[in-house]
């Protein structure tokens, strides 16, 4: 089911469709990727007076993106079919009129991180670089619906980040005082406020790990991740991107220094720029254009219940019980931790994270003694040194990074596509993802998010 809305994000009407044909990856595919040269439709605008139409006439609508064959040479190839990557692909032709452009995801749309993620959004992170740079994205999510003209389900419902001891206290007054010279909405509060907001949170002064206040952020809140990733691919195909699906990278040409193009597993492609969007498998890319970075690949995991009514109206994240929970609309409760202690590609989730987070959730809200899991999966992240992402251009001409985005990176979609696409198309380093190279990690100077990122995503 896929919801769609009009410009003003106002009507919500649900429409029928198999998740497999929403997503696109069925769309006439074979199974080796290829594609029979069909024409197909481009997809028609979502609005009410649509709705009636199709409803009326019971006309088919048309697929949400386009399949088409490969084609030998792009100007830009993006690696990577998530929110990254589809973001970069959507502002590059929406934003500088570049649209003779290929996104290349090994599987499916949206298989990656941008569809396994707790959709957590927020800007109250640590440093005045990284608060600059998740609020442009949480500008950017605020009016996406009506930009994509799909509904991505944005819910500002606050965000609360729970204080176990002194030190972590200590952490939250910086932030809030970070945070409010860069105009954000985030100020720290006291149990008794707590409870007003969350009153199933367990206050009480005599538990393991009190709660003695919170960092409490206002327009933090949950989005739907799948209809972000439906939305920027439906919106980049009407613009002329080509997305292919079941299209692997597996390998990076480079000539004297500049990037020339890239092998797939469907043939090879010409392209004088190539943006890595890989997330969790970024290193394994880099290192084919001959780039090292200081990655390191983590499984991370969450875990969802039964719906039920709804009782929960902010995110609540303890980094120091290492739990996060939300409500979705539909009523189930989405909990997260922080990643796995070992470095791993698997993509299976473990009894033993079950068990964690069942024992610390019960610890700040008992009363979800009763419910039911009803499925729990694993993602990859890409850890760096300093919790913050590497982006833009490598010693490798050509070749541009948008990766390292560990546990956080799903909220800054929106504004690593725009600078991205700005970089692709100006040739220079937008001044907001400027502290975020490459250069950093040989110049020593790191912008050390830790404090902000480590738990609550
Ligand atoms: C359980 C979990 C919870 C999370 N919660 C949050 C949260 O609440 N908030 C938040 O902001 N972030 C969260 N994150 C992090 C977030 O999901 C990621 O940082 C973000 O989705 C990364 O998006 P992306 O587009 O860069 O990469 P992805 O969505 O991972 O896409 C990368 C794509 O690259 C493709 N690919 C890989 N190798 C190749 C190749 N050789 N050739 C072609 N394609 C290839 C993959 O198939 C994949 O689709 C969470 C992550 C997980 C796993």
């Amino acid at each position: 089911m896929v919801c769609v809305t009009d410009t003003g994000g106002r009507h919500c009407v649900p429409i029928v469709a198999t998740d497999r044909e929403a997503c696109g990856v069925i769309n006439g595919n074979g199974r080796d990727g290829s594609f029979d040269g069909r024409r197909e439709k481009k997809s028609s605008r979502y609005s009410a007076f649509s709705l009636l139409r199709h409803g009326l006439f019971s006309s088919e609508w048309p697929r949400a993106w386009r399949n088409h064959d490969l084609r030998g040479s792009y100007d830009v190839v993006i690696i990577g079919g998530g929110v990254h990557g589809l973001a970069t692909a959507y502002y590059l032709a929406e934003n500088h009129g570049i649209r003779n452009v290929a996104v290349l995801d090994k599987g499916y749309l949206g298989g990656g991180g941008s569809g396994r993620n707790t959709a957590i959004l927020r800007s109250n992170y640590l440093t005045p670089e990284g608060v600059r740079f998740y609020d442009r994205s949480l500008t950017l999510y605020q009016h996406l619906a009506a930009d994509l003209n799909f509904n991505v389900m944005f819910s500002r419902r606050g965000h609360l980040t729970l204080a176990h001891n002194d030190a972590s206290l200590r952490t939250m007054r910086w932030r809030a005082e970070v945070n409010k010279l860069q105009a954000i909405d985030s100020e720290v509060i006291d149990p008794g406020q707590i409870s007003e907001l969350v009153p199933h949170l367990n206050t009480a002064a005599d538990t393991r790990y009190p709660i003695l206040g919170a960092l409490y952020h206002p327009p933090g809140g949950i989005i739907r991740h799948d209809a972000v990733v439906w939305g920027y691919a439906r919106a980049a195909d009407a613009r002329g991107v080509q997305l292919h699906q079941k299209t692997e990278v597996t390998g990076i040409d480079v000539t004297r220094g500049r990037v020339t193009g890239v092998q797939t597993n469907r043939g090879p492609i010409s392209a004088p720029v190539v943006v890595n969007c890989t997330a969790g498998w970024s290193s394994i890319i880099s290192d084919m254009a001959g780039v090292r970075t200081p990655v390191q690949t983590f499984p991370l995991q969450a875990a969802v219940t039964e719906p039920v009514k709804p009782f929960l109206h902010a995110v609540v994240v303890s980094g120091t019980l290492h739990v996060y929970v939300s409500q979705t609309d539909r009523g189930e409760l989405v909990f997260g931790a922080s990643v796995d202690p070992f470095t791993s590609y698997s993509m299976r989730g473990s009894l033993d994270f079950v068990e964690g987070l069942a024992t610390h959730v019960l610890e700040l809200m008992p009363a979800l003694s009763k419910m039911r899991l009803l499925r729990q999966w694993a993602g990859l992240c890409d850890m760096t040194p300093d919790y913050s992402p590497i982006m833009g251009t490598t010693p490798v001409e050509g070749f541009y990074l948008d990766v390292g985005w560990g546990t956080y990176g799903f909220k800054a979609g929106p504004v690593s596509g725009e600078a991205m696409a700005e970089a692709v198309a100006t040739r220079s380093t937008p001044e907001i993802i400027s502290a975020f190279g490459l250069d950093r990690f040989s110049a020593g100077e790191l912008v050390g998010e830790k404090g902000a990122a480590a738990v609550g995503h």
